[in-house]
């Protein structure tokens, strides 16, 4: 019996035949070359190629884990159009006269390199997606697109040095019993996907690929982060009771959080799925979502190379509707730009795409995209509890212009003579600075506010939240960006109105007293956080989360908001799990 210990990176237990994975070695061909500008429109080609498969990838695991876990595809993608890099490349192959594959192997790494120097584990995290994503294009000049990659063909606890996100979601799901790595840490991607995934696995783990042997029996637990090669039949025992311990639990959570949820002195609060897609609706019911607080509808497009007819929009949201059932569901329009793109959109590049023609502000050259959303969703929503709203909105003519697109699509329907959605709620996200801001006004002018924290930190604390190099200072913790919340959640509540929170925030449990203490009415957050937030928010009471709210506003630091709410958690005021 061997046992390793490295760091748990999603819950559960494994018992079972243990698979290798290891990846082909490939010979990196290294050339002088004759004509500069070929080469670069090879590179290129290889390129785009390479975007297509990450972009398949992204839909497959959008299907597989959901629209959240999917988004580390992304970052994949934003590596394909980092002018850095792709300037190293290209100036790698005319300053060296060398071939494609050579320049990108040199350029990757030096990029790789940069990251890992800022001794971060985040950014070494970066460093191995930014040589993942130079492999594929270098397979793709070499016309090996990957597809040969193989998985076991029995369920096994795969075992890996490390594991790209295509890498993890190309394995047959049946024969996934849970995920070994030698190399990466609790934030990456095989810990995110695993946890999406809802199997265990450990990272860092510092096994000796040696030892072994596919085939061989093995215990993976993924609280402690344990891989335990050829258990004794005690051991086995052991691992086979408390396996069964945690699914009872899981099976136990997972039954409460179709309970609706009350603090523990009564306060009610809703606990809503985000989602991105049909497969998703699926996930959130299943998890026990309330409804949805965001259905980011902008994926639907951005799995399509030409722009949905009405009818074709119809049937995949009235597919969602049916999921959904008679629960609330908050639909955001189309969301594109910023990192979201949309190739038959016709969208220029942009020197700030965060800053500039995305989400509500396409309603001044395409209100026709925003009244066809309008129709095709109040056409599916019939007998529905319809709520839509508009994302980016940074002034209240946006709101007034969105509301009065709402009322044509109405009239259209209307005149037309066509059955649709009445007492439709209309609402916005509060994701800018400015709207919260003059959140007294908009909430004249709504049904409700969901508060999007990923927007709103990344712009009020000027982080772009796709640069890694920034990522550490955007934290939703920041004292600006409390007192935004507190000032929309003031305002809403001043109006009569609702406010939820879509951004990742809700789903912190370190935020969850703070967040009840502001007086939020809706959690939105991803299907599978659903059980152990709900659980959370049973265990505060409102009565002592309100002066810790109001502590927390008169601090300056980020770093004295979190002392003060772990100081909270560990003096028992979030009353210990039953
Ligand atoms: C947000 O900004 O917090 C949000 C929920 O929207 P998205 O992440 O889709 O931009
Ligand atoms: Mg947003």
């Amino acid at each position: 019996m061997i046992r390793w210990t490295g760091i748990a990176a999603s819950a559960g237990i494994a018992i079972g035949p243990v698979w290798v994975f290891q990846k082909a070695v490939v010979e990196i061909p290294c050339f002088q070359i004759k004509d500069v500008e070929a080469e670069l429109k090879r590179l290129n080609s290889a390129i785009e190629q390479t975007r297509l498969q990450i972009q398949t990838q992204q839909a497959q695991a959008v299907d597989m884990v959901g629209v959240e876990e999917a988004a580390i595809f992304a970052a994949h993608l934003s590596f394909l159009d980092d002018p850095e890099l792709i300037d190293l490349i290209q100036n790698t192959i005319r300053d060296e006269n060398v071939n494609s594959e050579s320049a990108l192997k040199k350029a990757t790494q030096i990029f790789a390199d940069l990251l890992t120097n800022l001794d971060s584990e985040y950014f070494r995290e970066r460093a191995q997606d930014v040589l993942a994503v130079g492999d594929q294009i270098v397979n793709n000049l070499l016309g090996d697109t990957g597809k040969s990659a193989s998985g076991p063909l029995q369920p096994s606890i795969i075992i890996a040095e490390d594991l790209t996100p295509a890498d993890t979601i190309q394995f047959d799901q049946n024969n996934l019993l849970g995920l070994v790595t030698l190399h990466g840490g609790p934030t990456s991607h095989t810990a995110i996907l695993s946890r999406g995934l809802g199997i265990p696995a450990a990272v860092s783990v510092p096994l000796d690929l040696n030892a072994v042997v596919n085939g061989m029996t093995a215990i993976l637990d993924g609280i402690k982060g344990e891989l335990i090669l050829l258990p004794d039949v005690s051991i086995l025992a052991e691992a086979e009771s408390s396996r069964e311990a945690f699914l009872e639990k899981a099976h136990l959570e997972k039954v409460a959080a179709h309970e609706l949820t009350r603090t523990l002195d009564g306060v009610p609060v809703e606990v809503v799925a985000n989602i991105g897609s049909p497969e998703d609706a699926f996930k959130a019911v299943e998890y026990g979502a309330e409804g949805v607080g965001l259905f980011r509808t902008e994926f639907l497009y951005m799995s399509r190379d030409a722009l949905m007819s009405e009818s074709q929009q119809i049937k995949v949201y009235s597919n969602v509707f049916a999921t959904i059932g008679s629960r609330p569901i908050v639909v955001r329009t189309i969301d594109i730009g910023g990192d979201k793109k949309v190739a038959y959109l016709g969208l220029e590049r942009e020197e700030n795409p965060f800053l500039g023609w995305r989400g509500i502000r396409m309603i001044s050259e395409r209100s026709d995209l925003l009244i066809g959303q309008f129709r095709a969703l109040l056409r599916a929503g019939v007998n529905t509890d319809l709520r839509i709203m508009l994302p980016m909105v940074s002034n209240l003519n946006e709101i007034v212009q969105g509301r009065d697109l709402l009322n044509q699509a109405i009239h259209e329907l209307e005149a037309e003579g066509l059955a649709y959605a009445k007492n439709v709620q209309f609402g916005i996200m509060v994701e800018v600075p400015s709207i919260a801001l003059v959140a007294d006004h908009a909430a004249k002018l709504v049904d409700f506010f969901s508060i999007g924290t990923n927007d709103l930190t990344q712009y009020s604390l000027a982080v772009d939240r796709g640069n890694t190099r920034v990522a550490p200072l955007a934290s939703p913790f920041h004292p600006a960006v409390l007192q935004l919340i507190a000032k929309t959640i003031r305002a809403a509540h001043a109006a009569g109105k609702w406010v939820g929170m879509c951004g990742e925030f809700a789903s912190d449990t370190l935020a969850a007293p703070l967040l009840l203490g502001l007086g939020l009415d809706e959690f939105s957050v991803s299907s599978s956080v659903i059980p152990s937030l709900k659980q959370t928010l049973r265990r505060c009471n409102v009565v002592n989360c309100r002066p810790l709210a109001e502590e927390c506003l008169q601090l300056g630091r980020t770093e004295d908001v979190v002392a003060r709410l772990k100081e909270f958690a560990a003096a028992g005021l979030i009353s210990p799990e039953s």
